[in-house]
């Protein structure tokens, strides 16, 4: 039996309407509750409503807060949301399985030798990747830029990575509309269907938009009291 939680099931209802006022499936859109800064104690009650998405943005932190919720909860799908160090992938691909944050070659090419490694061993599934778009090409955002996504999306392409989709973060000062559309024309044209977009504050307009991942955290666990992140 799942125990209910109040406000992970006003943000299913949310979903739900935005999804029916566009005609979309919500099934078709995956809810990521982002419980980075929060604890493993204020994380099992949202697992006990029956949520098995959750985001994290560091790889550090999630892995001392996940190893013993995956012990205790079947089927979780982890998906690192932060920006990912080439010296960090071995352990992020190992306890990861999306990673929304591949943002330049050089990552590309590690994660790459990792999939070679793990194809070689037979071990258990590399994680999926959405390639990250500096929409609002802010120079302290993480991202490739939009008009460089095309030719990155077919670099990641030839070294055999697993490219789902492309994911942004839009600048905190304009309306996010715009970006999630640049996102989804962006998507459209190098033929990738994901697209993770949307957060606390709009992702009913990104669901209006085509989002297919959503990553939702302060209107699920509270206001973080961490200034850092
Ligand atoms: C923190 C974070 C979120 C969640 O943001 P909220 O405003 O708390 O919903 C989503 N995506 C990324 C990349 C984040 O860093």
């Amino acid at each position: 039996m799942s125990a209910p939680n109040g406000a992970l099931a006003e943000i299913q209802a949310r979903k739900n309407a935005a999804a029916h006022a566009w005609q979309r499936n919500t099934e078709d859109i995956t809810l990521i509750a982002v419980s980075k800064t929060f604890d493993t104690e204020a994380i099992r009650p949202v697992l006990d409503a029956g949520q098995r998405h959750f985001g994290e943005n560091r790889v550090q932190e999630a892995q001392k807060k996940w190893p013993s919720l995956k012990a205790d909860y079947d089927a979780i799908q982890l998906h690192l949301l932060g920006p990912l160090q080439s010296n960090k992938v071995k352990e992020a691909v190992a306890l990861f399985d999306v990673i929304h944050s591949l943002d330049r070659a050089k990552l590309a090419t590690a994660l790459a030798a990792e999939q070679d490694k793990m194809a070689s061993t037979a071990s258990a599934g590399f994680p999926s990747l959405f390639i990250q778009v500096n929409t609002g090409a802010e120079p302290q955002k993480a991202g490739v830029l939009p008009q460089e996504a095309p030719a990155f999306i077919d670099t990641c392409r030839a070294l055999g990575l697993p490219i789902i989709g492309l994911m942004c973060i839009p600048p905190v000062d304009e309306a996010p509309a715009p970006h999630f559309a640049l996102l989804a024309n962006l998507a459209r044209a190098s033929g990738v269907t994901g697209l993770s977009m949307g957060m606390s504050d709009d992702f009913e307009i990104a669901i209006a938009q085509g989002a297919t991942h959503i990553r939702v955290g302060r209107a699920l666990f509270g206001e973080r009291s961490s200034a850092t992140l």
